[in-house]
């Protein structure tokens, strides 16, 4: 757990430098390794000194590169680079926030002064936001090791950090409570999808979500498969039928600015496991499938996030969830099923089942909860992960405008998108010689067509973004601040676009 406390700038020694160095032209050889700079019972204290200076010395302060120099009698010392002076940005501070509180936990540390760098191009008030950030991102685990539920791990330790920067008190705090609520969000999602399909079915997700966002003023509507079936959704109630655990369809409303009737839908693909059905994956591709619910893991959390920090919008989220398994009930290949539009599909592939939910929860969203623009977000396409890997989160969009909008949001947080083309050459791909449209139209742009398939099934002309997370919310290894597993993406980009204080 991390704390921020502030002292007035002047008011208090900062101990540990938060520094901006320039790197020097010729390399540190050899890097400054924390094995080496442990203290040896034989070596006298002016050897151990002289040795600690000069692996100092060669402290380039590159980015994300940290030095440590533990003292007995004052405050120990810790330098993070940030690499080259003017080319600081604030993904740099929170990568260099996180690598020091990384190094801070390491060295068993449990109160740190910093001093904030100063730097042209970026408010103090914004400096802070990404340290603050960076530095709370080292405070996520996720593990069911039966070890750490007794706290086993050292990385729980508690931390303060004591800030002084050029800046009002006030105006950190609040920056401070925003960046708070926005970890609480990413980490919420990052749980949700973390936790495996044992624990999290359509009736566990559902209780997840009433209990996290119920307490914080988030209305919340659970309809069960009975009340799913009485509104006639039968695209999403078609991929549900394989499996033991009944669907669940779950409406959530965040009315931060009563006085406005404008309403932003977020649509998250709730696959809670994805078997391929009759269309099987491979035993080895099916292991992480637990993820595919994803994109309602992001849209609960982004709800969380803005109701925390009291953001001045009107959101509802809607999450179709429900598990796509093989039994004597399950879907086939060849099925003919209708929608919540009226809409035909032909299902030539049973693995191609997020779109089939989706289409009905966005014309759901679209026509029973007036949502003046929509974004859908899903763990959608291999073919995504294929083009763009685990950096970019591809979009396909019917708005320019929206989507300048959302990329700048995006931008402002730290998370990658890029648009793809969805001219109507790719949207003939999606049409069926027996019924309306067909649920898999091959591999060619296979992102582009997924996208503009749930595009099909808004219920009316509003600017829409659709959102393929398939290699952005999962990863195989760590990436900077981001963990392995669950990485929360794009709660910041959505949290960002929707609190407008942040505008
Ligand atoms: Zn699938």
């Amino acid at each position: 757990m991390v704390r921020f406390e502030f002292f007035t700038k002047g008011g208090a020694r900062a101990e540990f430098a938060f520094v901006e160095v320039k790197p020097t032209a010729t390399p540190a050889n050899p890097e400054p390794g924390s094995a080496a700079l442990e203290a040896s019972p034989a070596e006298p204290t002016a050897t151990r000194l002289a040795r600690l200076a000069k692996a100092r010395s060669k402290f380039t302060g590159k980015s994300g590169e940290t030095f440590y120099w533990p003292k007995a009698e004052e405050a120990s010392e810790l330098l993070v680079g940030l690499g080259e002076p003017g080319k600081v940005t604030a993904e740099t501070l929170r990568k260099a926030a996180f690598s020091l509180a990384k190094a801070l936990k390491e060295h068993k540390e449990s109160e740190v002064e910093v001093a904030l760098p100063e730097l042209a191009a970026i408010s103090v008030t914004e400096v802070f936001q990404a340290f603050a950030e960076g530095f709370l991102h080292s405070d996520y685990r996720f593990s069911r090791k039966t070890m750490d539920k007794n706290d086993g791990d050292d990385n729980g330790k508690d931390l303060t950090v004591r800030i002084s920067a050029a800046a009002e008190e006030a105006e950190l705090q609040a920056a401070l409570a925003n960046v708070n609520a926005m970890m609480e969000g990413i980490f919420l999602a990052r749980d949700l999808t973390n936790r495996t399909a044992n624990e999290i079915y359509p009736e566990t997700l559902a209780r997840a979500a009433q209990e996290a966002l119920e307490p914080a003023g988030v209305k919340v509507r659970v309809y069960d498969k009975a009340e799913i079936e009485a509104i006639g959704m039968e695209a999403f109630l078609s991929v549900a039928k394989g499996s033991a655990h009944e669907p669940r369809f779950i409406v959530m409303e965040y009315n931060g600015q009563p006085d406005s009737a404008e309403r932003t839908a977020l649509v998250g693909k709730g696959l809670t496991y994805d078997s391929g059905g009759y269309s099987i994956k491979t035993a080895a591709g099916m292991v992480t499938m637990h993820c595919d619910m994803a994109g309602s893991a992001a849209v609960i959390g982004t709800l969380l996030a803005l109701a925390k920090a009291q953001a001045k919008s009107n959101v509802v989220g809607v999450v179709a969830a429900c598990e796509n398994l093989i039994s004597g009930t399950a879907f086939k290949t060849g099925d003919i099923i209708g929608s919540l539009s009226g809409k035909t599909i032909e299902v030539l592939n049973t693995d191609a089942e997020g779109r089939l939910t989706l289409a009905d929860a966005i014309y759901y969203a679209t026509k029973q909860l007036d949502a003046d623009r929509v974004i859908d977000l899903a763990t959608l396409t291999g073919a995504c992960v294929v083009a763009l890997g685990s950096e970019y989160t591809a979009a396909v969009t019917n708005d320019d405008a929206f989507m300048a909008e959302l990329k700048a949001a995006a931008d402002v947080a730290g998370e990658k998108v890029w648009q793809l083309p969805s001219d109507e050459a790719f949207a003939e791909k999606n049409k069926s010689k027996v019924a309306d449209l067909l649920n898999s139209p091959g591999r060619e742009a296979g992102t582009v067509t997924a996208g503009l398939f749930v595009g099909e099934f808004l219920a009316k002309d509003v600017p829409w973004i659709h959102l393929d997370i398939a290699g952005t919310a999962y990863r195989d290894k760590p990436s900077g601040y981001l963990p392995d597993r669950a990485t929360g993406q794009p709660v910041k980009t959505l949290f960002t676009l929707l609190n407008p204080r942040n505008s």
